[in-house]
């Protein structure tokens, strides 16, 4: 399972490397800098797929981008309650204490979304156990 501080989906750098097969160019105002600014970051896992982004922050999926689409402006009208969304600049334009309150609501979702998944685990681990028992009476 990938830790959450070596992600660092916080970080611009750290977003626009995540999209490999992002199919508009630097010309297309819906790049892969635009996007990686507004907060997304690519969750394609292939050709099907490859236009499939997430915000690092709120966690909405978008896909079926259009050249000229604003990655901003689809955030904002997608998820108009997200933190980021909500400042609307990029990180190197937000005040430290703004992007310090960022980095922890990451941090406390990144959390949170562990904690489910071990929940998970755990909840299988428990039906094969309780299967197991229950096959042997
Ligand atoms: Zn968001």
């Amino acid at each position: 399972m990938e830790t959450v501080m070596n992600r660092q989906l916080f970080l611009v750098e750290a977003r626009i490397k995540t999209f490999k097969n992002w199919p508009f160019n630097d010309k297309n105002k819906c790049n892969v800098k635009n996007m990686a600014e507004a907060g997304f970051y690519s969750v394609a896992t292939g050709d099907d797929d490859a236009d499939a982004a997430k915000c690092f922050l709120c966690g909405k999926e978008l896909d079926g981008w259009e050249a000229n689409d604003d990655p901003w402006q689809e955030h904002k009208s997608h998820a108009a309650k997200c933190a980021f969304v909500q400042l609307g600049r990029k990180e190197d334009e937000l005040l430290l204490s703004e992007y310090l309150s960022v980095i922890k609501q990451y941090m406390i979702n990144e959390i949170k979304q562990v904690g489910e998944l071990s929940k998970e685990h755990i909840d299988e681990k428990a039906k094969h156990v309780r299967r197991k028992y229950l096959s042997k009476k």
